[in-house]
């Protein structure tokens, strides 16, 4: 899974998730961590620790927002549990292995902070940023999938691309297919139909894509 974002629960019930094996987190901002509570049932379930792969040096910040599940040091009385994440820290373009698939962390700038998505086989996963720096576009050459943040139309933002910038990064990629996400609701599905070209769609609720290995 990628991200924690507040409305978790919601999604992971509205898609029939009953299962996650591991968090790829992206960088710390709200809207993508402050879900964290609503995996604790899977972690329940499974009985064995979440990894949680976060960006290195992540850790104390995570720490001190939820230090009840993140602080070793906070032991749960006899008979109950705490969520019980295991961290791990990805620097940069270092492959992490995860369930025998290879993740490659790419950094892109977010306005003052950087955030990470990554290339995993031919799909290249990329939120929250505001241009493609060249190492990071080099990294996804070839990937047939791409996913990538769009805000809206027009009106550029200090840290996210907007639609139009969104485009023109997805051409310079160019992936077979390429999914906007992270839009707000000043845009409607039909209206960025009519105005993406082709190759460059908005992604919704509940869309699957099988991820071509490479
Ligand atoms: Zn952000
Ligand atoms: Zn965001």
């Amino acid at each position: 899974m990628v991200d924690m974002p507040p409305e978790l629960r919601l999604q992971l019930v509205a898609a029939g998730v009953d299962h996650v094996d591991a968090v790829w987190v992206t960088h710390l901002h709200a809207d993508h961590v402050h879900g964290a509570d609503d995996l604790r049932i899977f972690r329940f379930r499974a009985r064995k620790d979440m990894p949680v792969f976060c960006p290195e040096g992540s850790h104390h910040e995570l720490l001190r927002r939820f230090p009840y599940i993140f602080d070793d040091a906070i032991n749960p009385p006899p008979g109950s549990t705490i969520p019980q994440f295991r961290l791990y820290g990805y620097k940069g373009f270092e492959p992490q292995t995860i369930f025998g698939r290879t993740f490659l962390p790419l950094p892109t700038p977010h306005g003052p902070a950087t955030v990470y998505g990554f290339r995993v086989g031919r799909l290249g996963y990329i939120t929250d940023a505001k241009s493609l720096p060249p190492p990071t576009l080099e990294a996804l050459e070839g990937v047939e999938i791409l996913v990538l943040n769009a805000l809206w139309l027009g009106n550029p933002h200090p840290t996210h691309f907007n639609v139009e910038e969104a485009v023109e990064a997805a051409q310079e990629v160019g992936a077979d297919r390429t999914f906007l996400t992270h839009m707000t609701h000043e845009v409607g599905h039909q209206q960025l139909l009519d105005v993406l070209p082709p190759g460059v769609e908005p992604a919704y609720d509940g869309l699957t894509v099988e991820i071509p290995e490479d």
